[in-house]
C-alpha cells in the first residue's frame, strides 16, 4: 500500500487515483534493488513527484472526528491492526513508513521500524522486552554501547545478563541459555554476527534450536535478536536462520555514505508491535529528512555493497601476501571444515568490507601504518563509500580491560579497515605505500 495517501495536496479526495504496487510480473518476484526505486509510494498522490517529498511536519489533519478516534485507537492499541492513518510525527510519517515498507523488503521481513540511530532501536527494543529481575542472554563481545546498556544501564533496573563467545559451539550455547533460565525470567537472547573486532560468527540456527528445545511446552519463548550491521541486508538474512528480530544500524551500510545517524529493526509484526508502542512512547523514531536520504541510500544498496565487497576481496588478497602483514582476520579467509566456516557457509552470501589486519609489530608499527595512509581515511565506523581505517586498541576498544582486550585479540598490532567503493588497484596502491612507510 503506498503509503503517502493521507497526504495528498488535494484534499479529501485525491485529485489523481493511486496506481496498485508491482510486486511480481507473471509470477516472477521482483528483487529488492528493483523495489528500492518505487516500492510504498505513489507519485500520483503527491502531485506526480516522482520522488517523495520530505514531509516536514509535526501534526496531521484528521478527515473528521470519528477518523481522529479511529487512529487513536489504533495507536493506542484499543483497535487491533495498529494505526489507519498519520496522527502525529513522534509515531509515524510518510518518509519513515516508505522507508519502513523498503527496509523490511530485503529481508521478505513482514514488518519494519525506523529509529533515530541504531542505539535507539536496541534501546527501544530492550525497553520494550525486559522487566526488573529478567535475565538477558547475549553473545559476546557486543558493540561497546550495547554492552554498556544491558550491563550498567539496564543493570541499575535489577535485569542481569549472561554471556557466550561469539563463535560457541551449540553445547555452550545451551549451558548458558539453560543457566539464565534457571535464574530468572529470560527476556531475550541478543546476539551480535559478526563480533567486532574478531569477526566471529555466531550461529544462529544453533541458538534457534537450543531456545526452541529449552522452551518447549511453554507459553513464553524468549525472542532471539540480532545486530546484523555487518553483512546486512544483502550478505546476511538472519530471519532465515532463526532469528526473530534484526536489528541494523542504518549509519553503516545501509546509509551508506557516512552522512547520516539511524537504526532499524525488522521482523513480525506481532513482535515488533511493543517495540513499535515504546517508540511511539518515548520518541526515538528516525526524522523525516534522514528517513529521505535512506530512501535515496537503499537505491544503490547492492551496488554499493556488491562493489565493497568485491574490493575488499582484492585487497585482502594481497595484504595477506605482504612481509610487514602478520594475518589478516577477513570472513572469506575462514579455514575449510572449521566450525567457522561451516557456519560461514550455512548464514552469509558474502565476506562483507570490515575486517581486521593484524601487522607485525605494535602501535609503533599500526601508527606509522596509519598516519600514512592517503586515500583511505583516518576514521571509526564503517560501511560507507569511503575506506576507513582505525585503531581499536587506542580508539573504539581503549576502556576495554587489559584482560579482555587479549582475549579478544584487540592487539596494539590490530587495524580494522572498512573498504568503500573506490578503485582496488588505487586502495591496493595506498596500502603499498603505507605498509612501506612502516620502516
Ligand atoms: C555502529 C553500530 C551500532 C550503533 O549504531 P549507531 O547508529 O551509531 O547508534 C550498533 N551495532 C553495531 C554493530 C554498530 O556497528
Amino acid at each position: 500500500m503506498p503509503k503517502n495517501t493521507e497526504h495528498t495536496l488535494s484534499g479529501t479526495t485525491p485529485r489523481r487515483r493511486p496506481k496498485p504496487e508491482v510486486l511480481e510480473i507473471g509470477g516472477h518476484k521482483l528483487k529488492p534493488s528493483t523495489l528500492m526505486m518505487g516500492h510504498g509510494y505513489d507519485p500520483m498522490l503527491s502531485e506526480g513527484a516522482l520522488k517523495p517529498p520530505i514531509f516536514l511536519t509535526s501534526t496531521f489533519v484528521f478527515e473528521n472526528a470519528a477518523a481522529g478516534k479511529r487512529h487513536f485507537e489504533g495507536v493506542t492499541g484499543k483497535r487491533p491492526g495498529g494505526a489507519e492513518g498519520l496522527v502525529y510525527s513522534r509515531f509515524n510519517g510518510p518518509d519513515q513508513e516508505i522507508l519502513e515498507d523498503r527496509l523490511g523488503i530485503w529481508e521478505d521481513a513482514e514488518d519494519a521500524l525506523s529509529f533515530s540511530s541504531g542505539m535507539s532501536a536496541i534501546a527501544t527494543l530492550l525497553l520494550s522486552l525486559v522487566r526488573p529481575g529478567d535475565v538477558i542472554v547475549h553473545s559476546a563481545p557486543l558493540y561497546a554501547a550495547t554492552e554498556t546498556l544491558i550491563a550498567r544501564i539496564l543493570g541499575r533496573f535489577g535485569v542481569s545478563w549472561l554471556d557466550f563467545p561469539a563463535g560457541a559451539t551449540p553445547e555452550e550455547i545451551e549451558t548458558v541459555i539453560a543457566a539464565a533460565k534457571a535464574k530468572g525470567r529470560v527476556a531475550l537472547i541478543y546476539l551480535e554476527s559478526p563480533a567486532n573486532p574478531t569477526n566471529a560468527l555466531v550461529d544462529v540456527q544453533a541458538v534457534r534450536d537450543v531456545r526452541d528445545r529449552l522452551f518447549a511446552g511453554e507459553d513464553e519463548k524468549p525472542p532471539i535478536a540480532i545486530d546484523n550491521t555487518f553483512l546486512g541486508p544483502l550478505w546476511s538474512k538472519p530471519l532465515r536462520h532463526g532469528a526473530e528480530l534484526v536489528v541494523y544500524s542504518l549509519t553503516k551500510y545501509a546509509g551508506g555514505h557516512s552522512d547520516l545517524v539511524a537504526g532499524g529493526v525488522v521482523g513480525a509484526k506481532a513482535l515488533l508491535d511493543p517495540v513499535r508502542a515504546m517508540r511511539n512512547t518515548i520518541g526515538t523514531i528516525t526524522d523525516p529528512n534522514t528517513a529521505w536520504m535512506l530512501l535515496r541510500s537503499l537505491e544503490t544498496l547492492e551496488l554499493r555493497m556488491s562493489r565493497a565487497g568485491e574490493n575488499a576481496a582484492k585487497v585482502c588478497e594481497w595484504l595477506r601476501g605482504q612481509p610487514q602483514v602478520d594475518r589478516v582476520g577477513y570472513l572469506g579467509f575462514l579455514q575449510p571444515g572449521s566450525r567457522q566456516a561451516d557456519i560461514y557457509q550455512r548464514h552469509c552470501d558474502g565476506a562483507g568490507s570490515t575486517f581486521s589486519l593484524y601487522l607485525k609489530g605494535g602501535e609503533r608499527e599500526a601508527f606509522a601504518f596509519l598516519d600514512a595512509l592517503r586515500i583511505a581515511k583516518l576514521a571509526v565506523s564503517l560501511g560507507g563509500t569511503e575506506t576507513l581505517a582505525s585503531h581499536p586498541a587506542g580508539m573504539t576498544h581503549l576502556s576495554v580491560p587489559e584482560e579482555r582486550k587479549r582475549a579478544l585479540d584487540i592487539g596494539d598490532n590490530l587495524v580494522r579497515i572498512s573498504i568503500g567503493i573506490e578503485d582496488p588497484d588505487d586502495l591496493i596502491a595506498d596500502f603499498e605505500q603505507a605498509l612501506r612507510a612502516i620502516g
